[in-house]
């Protein structure tokens, strides 16, 4: 019965003259999510997105609809000819649907595009709603207009009718590519990927970095890494990857600098270098998995370091978020179960028994004084591999 989806989209709407710009990059990513499954029309009408589907695919077309940045919520819907005996019927049909899943109460809302209709909304409303009680012909089933279960939404329009009820939530956010470039710095951890999920939301396409230590850090946690980027991918579009060598820096930290200040020195190391492939890449900005106090390098003094060594700004969405709610977060988008995998990690490498948890920038600063900062940094900067990760295709 359900031919065509209507997606949602929600702070679009506040955008004034670039309305249109946003709508059309959302229509485009639609697409471009759903090619894999074919292809798809999708169009925009009365303002808002429908995509047309049939009864076999259209579960699977709302998940993948449901990633696409920008869409709060997609709604399976009926779309038939202008005929109100129709439109009657076709509302019974979804809320005997609804009722088999367990549903009680329910309220029809109308809307009524064609103004000739004898009828007004609040009309419909009524008459659609005593016309399905009467079929159901069932005492548990009532109307509840306050807080019903289920709404049936049934709109008469000139061309056509169309009934559908409560939206499957999506994530909202803004459509990719609607708001400039970042790069992130992408570890094989749990934070790293769900920072750059969140900050890609909010419509910033994204490019990666990723720093090892082969051969000291195996073939293995790169592989990792690039799953991260794939499932990434599959909300953010073909991601750029990064790969930086970081053992020559480690190797000199190790050698010249107190050891319980290795960890803040490789990580001032990991923004510069992010900062610069970034800005030979258009990004405005950096991303980090960062959280105040998660580890010795994260406490407000760490960050206060690793900050100075920088001058893009360094976005961090998981600042104040608890590590439950992360693990949360990143079991949703789908990286936790890939993140848990245990691997070497370039931080585990040379880490300090006792690292400095209250590090202050003069002293750290002085400690670098000791190295070649400038020509170290464009020795990994020049060794770097670029790598175009998409979905769907595996190495
Ligand atoms: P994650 O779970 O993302 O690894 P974490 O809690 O392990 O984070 P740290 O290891 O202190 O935290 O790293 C803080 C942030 O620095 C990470 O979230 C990530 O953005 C960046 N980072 C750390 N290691 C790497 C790496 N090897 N390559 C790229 N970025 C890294
Ligand atoms: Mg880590």
């Amino acid at each position: 019965m359900y031919n065509i989806l209507i997606a949602k989209y929600g702070e679009i709407g506040v955008k004034g003259k670039n309305r249109y710009i946003f709508e059309n990059k959302l229509i485009r990513n639609i697409r471009n999510m759903l090619k894999p499954m074919g292809k798809f029309n999708v169009y925009k009408e009365y303002g808002r997105i429908y995509i047309d589907v049939d009864d076999s695919n259209y579960e699977e077309v709302i998940e993948e609809v449901r990633k696409v940045f920008g869409v709060v919520g997609v709604c399976p819907a009926i779309k038939r000819d202008q005929d109100y005996d129709l439109l009657k019927e076709t509302s019974l049909y979804m809320l005997k649907e609804r009722v088999a899943q367990g549903a009680k109460t329910f309220k029809v809302a109308s809307k009524r595009g064609d103004k000739s209709f004898r009828l007004t909304s609040q009309e419909m409303s009524i008459d659609i709603g005593g016309y399905v009680l009467s079929k159901l012909n069932n005492p548990d089933i009532r109307v509840d207009v306050r807080n019903p279960e289920v709404t049936i939404t049934c709109e008469y329009r000139k061309e056509h009718i169309l009934v559908y009820t409560d939206a499957v939530a999506a994530y909202g956010g803004l459509p990719l590519g609607t708001n400039g470039k970042a790069i992130t710095l992408l570890s094989g951890g749990i934070d790293s990927p769900v920072a750059s999920w969140l900050v890609a939301k909010r419509g910033v396409d994204i490019e990666a970095v990723h720093f090892h230590s082969y051969p000291f850090t195996n073939e293995r946690s790169q592989e990792k890494v690039r799953d991260l980027a794939r499932i990434l991918s599959k909300y953010c579009g073909p991601i750029k990857l990064h790969m930086v060598n970081i053992l020559d820096i480690q190797k000199a930290i190790a050698e010249k600098c107190n050891e319980e200040e290795t960890t803040i020195l490789s990580r001032r190391f990991m923004m510069r270098i992010a900062e610069e492939i970034g800005k030979s890449r258009y990004c405005d900005a950096l991303i980090t998995g960062e959280s105040i106090g998660q580890v010795a390098s994260q406490t407000m003094q760490g960050i206060v370091c690793t900050n100075a060594a920088v001058s893009l700004p360094i976005f961090r969405p998981l600042i104040a978020m608890d590590k439950v709610d992360i693990i949360k977060l990143a079991e949703e988008i789908g990286t936790y179960d890939t993140s848990i995998i245990p691997e070497t990690d370039c931080c585990a490498l040379f880490s300090p028994k006792k690292p400095v948890t209250k590090p202050r920038l003069e002293r750290i600063e002085k400690s670098e004084s000791k190295l070649d900062v400038e020509g170290l940094i464009k020795a990994a900067v020049e060794a770097s591999v670029m790598e175009v990760i998409e979905y769907g295709e595996h190495a």
